[in-house]
C-alpha cells in the first residue's frame, strides 16, 4: 500500500503535502470497504482525515510529483500482492454460485454477482451488456452400466448441447469406431451403427483441434444412422484423471441430437480390452438432457477505469464468468474471473491512474464458442479502432509462465520491455501463435493483440470441465501472483506514452492467419470473417 505509506511520511513535512496525501488516502480507501492498514487504527490520522475531508475540494489540491513508470508499477504490484481479494472472489463465485452454464439460473446469479463486485471495488460505468445464446441446454441424469460379459457400474457424464436416450435408457451392444479414418471411409460402415453404442477410438497423434471439426460431422452421421449413443469427449478424446469425466461443447453454435458421453478412462479401457479379446460388450445407458426451443438470455459484465489522457483508447482485461457444471468452475474460469476483478482492485488501490481506459470484462458464453467475446466485438464495432487489445487468463490455476500475442509478432519487441520491467516476478516467455480457444480469439480477428497468458497446465488438464474443478485445486499464492502480473501488464499497456498497438487492417490479419495455418479451422467453426 505505497499510497498509505506516503501519507504517513508526509504528515511530518509541509502542511499542503500532508493535507493532500491524507485526503488521497481517505479517498482511495474509503469507498472500497478495505481498512487502510496502519491508518485506521490511528486516532490522529482518523481525526486529520475527518477535518481535512470537510475542508478539501479537488480544486485546492497541489499536483502530485510525477512518478516514474517503475514507481507506478511498484504501486500496482504492492496493492496486488499485499491486499488482494482475488482468492476470496474465486471462492465466493465457486462455493456460493458454483457451476454456471450459460443461460442457466446459476449463470444469471453469477452475472449479478459480477456487477455487484465491480461496483463494490469502485469501477466506473459498471453495467451488463445483454446478448442471447441461440439455445439453452440443461443436464439431466446420465448413467451407464456394463451388463455383458460382466456387470459393472460405469462412470459417465453427458457432453454439453447433446441429446438424450429413450426415457429410462436402452440396452445396446458396443461398436468401436476408429475416428482417425476419413469420414467417407467410416460412413461405408454406417448401416451397422443402428441400435449400437459407438465407442470412439482416437490415436494420440491427431491434434484435438483438427479432430473436432470431423467429429461434429461424424456425430450428425451417427444420429442419422440411428446409433443409440456415442462414448467420446471433445474431439472424441478419452478422459484424463482418476475416474474422471470431462464435459464440454462439441462444436460452436451446434446441438447434436444424439447422446454423447465422456466415460472415465478406467471404464473405457475395460471395454476396449474386452473388444480386443473379441468379446461381445453390452451396456445399459441412460442419458436425459433438455434443450430450449428458443434463445436464452445472457450478458457480459463490464466496468472501467477511465484513462486520464486518452480515455477513448481502451485496453480490455477479460475472463469468462460462465463455466461447466460437473464441478464448481473454480479453475475454469473462476481463476480468470477473479483475476479480472483482482487486477481492477490492485490498480484502483494503488492510486495510480492509467493514461488510457482499462475496461474489465467478464464474458459469458465462452464455453459455447467464445459467444460473449464475439458479441462484445460486434457490439463495440465502432469503438474497435480505439481498442488496444485484450488480455485473458484461461488456463486455470497454474503459475503464469509467459504471454501469447496471438499473431502480433510486430509487438514482441515492445512487449519484451514490459516483461523486463516485471522481471521481479520471474522470467516470462513471449510467443505469437494464434489460438482460438478463448476470448482472445475475436480480438485477434479484429486485428488486435489478444494476449493469452500462458500457464503451467499440469493440474488444469485434470480439473477443467470435470468434477474435480473445485476450489481446493487453487493455490491462493499463485492466484494472487497471477492477478498482480495481469494488473501490471494492463497498467503498463494502458499507461505507455505511445499507444502500444493499433488494429491491423483486415488483409494483414487474414494473411497472418493463412500463414499460420488456422484458416481451415476457423472456417469450419464458422469464425472466418474475411
Ligand atoms: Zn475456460
Amino acid at each position: 500500500m505505497p499510497g498509505i505509506m506516503s501519507g504517513h511520511t508526509l504528515m511530518r513535512s509541509s502542511g499542503s503535502f500532508r493535507y493532500r496525501l491524507i485526503l488521497k488516502t481517505f479517498r482511495i480507501e474509503g469507498p472500497l470497504g478495505v481498512p487502510p492498514l496502519g491508518t485506521i487504527r490511528s486516532p490522529i490520522v482518523v481525526i486529520f482525515v475527518g477535518i481535512l475531508a470537510l475542508k478539501a475540494s479537488p480544486a485546492q489540491e497541489c499536483p502530485l510529483p510525477a512518478r516514474s513508470l517503475t514507481e507506478r508499477l511498484q504501486a500496482v504490484a504492492g496493492a496486488g500482492m499485499v491486499s488482494s481479494h482475488s482468492f476470496q472472489y474465486m471462492e465466493e463465485l465457486s462455493d456460493k454460485i458454483g457451476g454456471r452454464v450459460t443461460g442457466s439460473t446459476e449463470a444469471a446469479a453469477a452475472i449479478d454477482w459480477g456487477l455487484g463486485k465491480m461496483r463494490s471495488i469502485g469501477l466506473q460505468n459498471v453495467h451488463a451488456e445483454p446478448w442471447q445464446l441461440w439455445r439453452g441446454w440443461s443436464r439431466g441424469p446420465a448413467e451407464a452400466s456394463l451388463i455383458f460379459p460382466t456387470y459393472r457400474k460405469l462412470e459417465v457424464d453427458s457432453m454439453g448441447w447433446v441429446g438424450s436416450t429413450a426415457p429410462g435408457g436402452v440396452d445396446a451392444d458396443v461398436l468401436q469406431i476408429d475416428i482417425d479414418n476419413p469420414l467417407d471411409k467410416l460412413l461405408t460402415d454406417s448401416p451397422t451403427w443402428a441400435g449400437k453404442v459407438l465407442l470412439i477410438h482416437r490415436g494420440a497423434e491427431r491434434s484435438p483441434q483438427n479432430a473436432s471439426n470431423e467429429y461434429g460431422k461424424f456425430l450428425v452421421s451417427a444420429h442419422e444412422a440411428h446409433a443409440i449413443a456415442v462414448i467420446g469427449g471433445q474431439g472424441g478424446a478419452k478422459s484424463a484423471g482418476v475416474k474422471l469425466t470431462h464435459t464440454g461443447i462439441l462444436g460452436f453454435t451446434s446441438y447434436f441430437d444424439i447422446p454423447v458421453v465422456s466415460m472415465a478412462a478406467e471404464d473405457q479401457e475395460q471395454i476396449e480390452r474386452l473388444l480386443r479379446m473379441g468379446s461381445r460388450v453390452r451396456l445399459h445407458i441412460n442419458v436425459q438432457n433438455s434443450i430450449s426451443s428458443g434463445p436464452v438470455p445472457s450478458a457480459n459484465v463490464i466496468g472501467e477505469i477511465i484513462g486520464t489522457e486518452d480515455p477513448e483508447q481502451i485496453f480490455v482485461v477479460g475472463g469468462h464468468l460462465d463455466s461447466w457444471d460437473l464441478g464448481q468452475g473454480a479453475t475454469d474460469n473462476g481463476c480468470g474471473s477473479a483475476t479480472v476483478l483482482g487486477a481492477a482492485e490492485a490498480i484502483l488501490r494503488s492510486g495510480m491512474k492509467p493514461r488510457r481506459t482499462i475496461r474489465f470484462v467478464l464474458f459469458t458464453g465462452e464455453e459455447q464458442g467464445l459467444v460473449g467475446s464475439r458479441e462484445y466485438v460486434k457490439r463495440h464495432q465502432s469503438e474497435m479502432p480505439n481498442h488496444i487489445g485484450d488480455i485473458v487468463l484461461d488456463e486455470g490455476q497454474g503459475a503464469i509462465g509467459g504471454f501469447d500475442l496471438n499473431g502480433r509478432t510486430d509487438l514482441i519487441d515492445s512487449f519484451s520491455h514490459l516483461v523486463q520491467s516485471i522481471s521481479g516476478f520471474g522470467q516470462f516467455s513471449i510467443i505469437a501463435d494464434p489460438v482460438f480457444g478463448t476470448d482472445t480469439g475475436p480480438f485477434t480477428l479484429a486485428g488486435l493483440p489478444g494476449i493469452l497468458v500462458t500457464q503451467d497446465t499440469t493440474d488444469y488438464q485434470i480439473s477443467h470441465h470435470s468434477a474435480a474443478d473445485t476450489v481446493d485445486k487453487v493455490d491462493a499464492a499463485v492466484l494472487i501472483r497471477n492477478t498482480t502480473i495481469e494488473a501490471l501488464v494492463a497498467f503498463w499497456i494502458a499507461d505507455q506514452p505511445e499507444r502500444f498497438a493499433a488494429p491491423w487492417p483486415p488483409d494483414k490479419t487474414e494473411q497472418m492467419l493463412k500463414d499460420t495455418h488456422v484458416e481451415d479451422r476457423l472456417k469450419s467453426l464458422g469464425m472466418w470473417p474475411f
